[in-house]
């Protein structure tokens, strides 16, 4: 696709025309989320947050990878680090996630413990080359996005006899926790964004359960304004019908089945099992953990790690937030005990995080 046709996407005069038009065609109050980071932080940076008609309520949802990474999936990584001959390789940003008692990677990095950057999982692998004698545990965090380039690092891990290699399979499914705060009465969704980058992995299907069993809408949807206000109308017409099916409006980059190759990698590795996600609790089916075959990479079971539930971080309400319970401006804690600078909770530490997004961009 040519760049001039993807320069259409953020065309100020087709946003006006968009939003003229979904300020005639809304009636009545829409709650709308966004489920994804990547949505939030493009919401508020073109000013759309503030430009959209005040019938059109928008809602951030839990679709920050790092927000939702539960607080004792943080405390497993914080004491994977203080072992000894074990290196973590992580992506930048979970290095400032806190755990107990404020801690995170990066005070454990000043610390002393062996904390690796990495840009892609492939990395983590050099690093077990170059460290025989250490155990390297990648920190896998991340959705349906993510997990099948992982699960391919597991596979070229195995080929080449790499022993010292693990993942902490962290990895969240998006579609069971929308299942669950649909179906929350206190959340009041009338419909979905739906995260574009995920459905280049699973397609729309996935997420036919929010027309069929809820009667709502749900609009797969790229990440520039003109995609955003589009996914908006198309939602607004949609939400006449009775069983809305998924709509695609991301179609330049997402097919109604998604990537068939992608899936299969990560089943090959991994399997749907129960997860904790951070603010909502135990969800089943929404999580992605090894198959026996390959649990020789898997850090929990290598490591014999606990994952329950824990305390969360006093005073921080992530987890409303996460929900769409709570917009950030009104925890207690925010622009005052909690910046990016000095983060209290994920939803300010991550660029996806709600939080942050407030933050940075919210001008009103
Ligand atoms: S402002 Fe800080 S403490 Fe409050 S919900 Fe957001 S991240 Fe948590």
């Amino acid at each position: 696709m040519s760049l001039k046709i993807l320069e259409q996407f953020k065309n100020p005069d087709l946003c006006k025309k968009l939003l003229d038009r979904l300020n005639k065609e809304v009636e009545s109050d829409i709650r709308f989320m966004e489920v994804c980071g990547t949505h939030t932080v493009a919401i508020f940076r073109s000013g759309l947050h503030s430009l959209l008609p005040e019938k059109v309520i928008h809602l951030s949802g839990p679709g920050c990878p790092v927000c939702v990474t539960h607080e004792s999936e943080v405390n497993a990584f914080l004491d994977l680090s203080a072992k000894d001959n074990v290196i973590i390789a992580t992506f930048g940003d979970l290095i400032k996630v806190p755990g107990k008692n404020g801690h995170c990677l990066k005070n454990a990095q000043a610390e002393g413990a062996r904390v690796e950057i990495i840009y892609s999982p492939f990395d983590a692998l050099d690093i077990a080359r170059k460290n025989p004698d250490d155990t390297v545990v990648f920190l896998g965090v991340g959705f349906e996005t993510t997990a099948p380039i992982i699960a391919a690092t597991v596979l070229m891990a195995k080929q080449q006899g790499l022993t010292n290699f693990k993942v902490l399979s962290f990895h969240k499914l998006v579609p069971p926790a929308l299942d669950v705060l649909i179906s929350d009465p206190e959340t009041c969704i009338d419909g979905f964004l739906l995260p574009g980058h995920v459905s280049t992995v699973i397609g729309i299907h996935p997420y036919d359960f929010i027309g069929a069993k809820y009667g709502k809408p749900a609009v797969v949807t790229g990440f520039d304004p003109v995609d955003i206000l589009q996914a908006l109308l198309q939602m607004v017409r949609s939400m006449k019908d009775e069983n809305p099916a998924v709509i695609n409006q991301y179609q330049r980059c997402v097919s109604e089945d998604g990537n068939p190759k992608a899936i299969e990698t990560m089943y090959q590795v991994f399997q749907a099992s129960d997860a904790l996600w951070r603010g909502i609790g135990r969800i089943p089916s929404s999580g992605l953990v090894f198959k026996d075959e390959y649990e020789a990479f898997d850090a929990i079971k290598v490591f014999d790690l606990k994952i329950g539930e824990c305390p969360s971080l006093p005073g921080c309400k992530c987890g409303d937030v996460l929900k769409g319970k709570m917009t950030p401006e009104q925890c207690p804690l925010f622009g005052k005990a909690c910046t990016p600078a000095k983060p209290v909770g994920p939803c300010m530490v991550s660029t996806e995080g709600s939080c942050a997004a407030y933050f940075k961009y919210k001008v009103d």
